[in-house]
């Protein structure tokens, strides 16, 4: 059953079809965060997201290489170095450490690669350079490189792919210096920064001089090294599309010449009383806010995961206890199957897969999956009352559970107990499994033993044990 997802670019739902002529390999790039502070659980959703479409393609047979940036070099993290009179690494090295905690801790598969900008400048350079050549991209006479909308678009490119753009109030050769921008904006923007007495040390050396990159760049050179100049996915959140995507796809089809990316998702906002949950609205929770007030992130990971990735979503505590609720009913669901299964194994029961497969392959329709998981509980609850259910019969709607799991990353209650860092390890070793990278699932195998786990493999899966 193809998948089908809407598509930023044509604006409709489409079978997806990666580019791999075997019709297997997917790469899969999702903006990363902004490494200036800890990320409050509004950037979560679209990680989360992120982490859904991974695993659900990896769930319909697809192998996936997801790249995840870390942006640690930018306007925000640079003020802020300088605010608190640090180095760019101890500043954005504490970050980066706590967002990946984060990230473990809502259950999210670590990304297979996640890219420092910082570690990239040789090949945002060679990016620049090669716009340069094209025409594309000149020296101001304030030393920064810009992008020339103008030249682009006469080499018969398309700017205006995500969104629709009105060229009429725009001057030849007007620019603007900041990454973030308007619509109404709409003018050269930069690709390399020359250094400002305010940058302090954070500058390389570049032909055109010391600098630093602007943010777009950061994104085409780190998705294009490490998945090719075209890949099939590109995502983020809603308020990436202009301008950071656009100058994204500007930048590589003007280097290259070859289209960037065929497969463009955005993930709409979480609200907060209406209203985007944002550091500057200051209207946020972080996720270690939410944990101090006694909620799990598998609890928070299951909100996430009820509203539907285009739709906008108000964030609630009171929604978080819904969630709380939701998940209690299946885990006493999953406790008793689990008691009348004892150690028979078994293939997994058709109907819940089939079925949540059906809801997900339509655009992630993540409520109707929701309608089909509670359908299923409610009627093996029948099935339990009406002790029609042997061992055997448990063992196979245990095992349907552990696929629809799969995607869904909720994990048992016995499995809650080991800490994020574990469980994610645990993931980690099973993909590797699966894509038969068996040194890299011995060599996690041994990390996990380090830390005092042991896996063992049973007939149902992977089960973690205190070594
Ligand atoms: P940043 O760290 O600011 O670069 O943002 C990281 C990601 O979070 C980007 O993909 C943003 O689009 C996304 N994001 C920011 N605010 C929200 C929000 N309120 N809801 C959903 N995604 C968001
Ligand atoms: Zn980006």
């Amino acid at each position: 059953m193809a998948v089908k997802l809407f598509n930023t670019l044509t604006r409709s739902v489409l079978d997806f079809a990666p580019l791999d002529p075997a019709g297997k390999n997917v790469g899969l790039y999702c903006c990363g965060p902004t490494v200036h502070d800890f990320a409050h659980i509004g950037n979560f959703r679209t990680f989360v997201f992120a982490d859904l479409v991974r695993r659900f393609l990896e769930f319909s047979g697809y192998a996936v290489t997801h790249v995840m940036n870390v942006t640690d070099v930018e306007d925000k993290i640079i003020k802020r170095v300088r605010e608190n009179q640090t180095t760019l690494r101890d500043f954005t090295g504490k970050y980066e450490a706590e967002f990946f905690k984060d990230l473990a801790e809502l259950r999210c598969l670590r990304p297979t690669h996640t890219p420092r900008a910082t570690e990239y400048i040789a090949e945002m350079i060679t990016l620049i350079e090669q716009l340069t050549a094209r025409g594309i991209a000149y020296q101001a006479a304030d030393g920064s490189v810009y992008f020339s909308i103008e030249k682009y678009r006469g080499c018969g490119c398309r700017y205006g792919q995500l969104v629709n753009l009105n060229f009429d109030g725009m001057r030849a050769g007007e620019r603007v210096a900041s990454d973030d921008y308007e619509k109404e904006s709409l003018a050269d923007f930069a690709l390399w920064k020359a250094r400002v007495p305010d940058d302090g040390d954070v500058f390389w050396p570049s032909p055109w001089g010391e600098g630093r990159p602007g943010w777009h760049i950061e994104c085409s050179a780190m998705s294009m090294k490490l998945l090719g100049t075209s890949f099939d996915l590109h995502l983020g959140g809603e308020d990436l599309m202009f301008p950071h995507h656009e100058d994204e796809i500007a930048q590589s089809e003007g280097a290259t010449g070859k289209p960037f990316v065929k497969h463009w998702m955005h993930g709409a906002h979480l609200l907060v009383e209406g209203k985007k949950m944002s550091k500057s609205l200051g209207n946020y929770f972080t996720l270690r806010d939410l944990l101090a007030k006694g909620f799990s992130g598998r609890e928070i990971r299951c909100l996430l995961l009820t509203a539907h990735y285009r739709e906008q979503f108000n964030f609630t505590l009171d929604g978080l206890a819904g969630a709380r609720t939701a998940l209690a009913r299946l885990d006493e669901c999953l406790a008793k199957l689990r008691e009348i299964s004892g150690s028979t194994s078994a293939a997994p029961a058709e109907k819940l897969v089939a079925d949540f497969r059906a809801a997900l392959a339509d655009d992630l329709n993540v409520s109707k999956a929701w309608a089909v998981i509670f359908d299923w509980v409610r009627d093996t609850n029948r099935r339990l009352v009406a002790n029609e259910l042997t061992p055997a019969l448990a063992a196979a709607e245990l095992a349907a559970w552990e696929r629809v799991d799969s995607v869904f990353g909720l994990g048992g209650k016995a499995e809650a107990e080991a800490p994020p860092d574990i469980l994610a390890l645990l993931e980690a070793r099973t993909a590797a499994k699966k894509a038969k990278d068996f040194k890299r699932a011995d060599a996690v195998r041994d990390e996990l033993k380090a830390k005092g786990w042991a896996v063992e493999d049973t007939a149902k899966g992977p089960k973690l044990k205190r070594a």
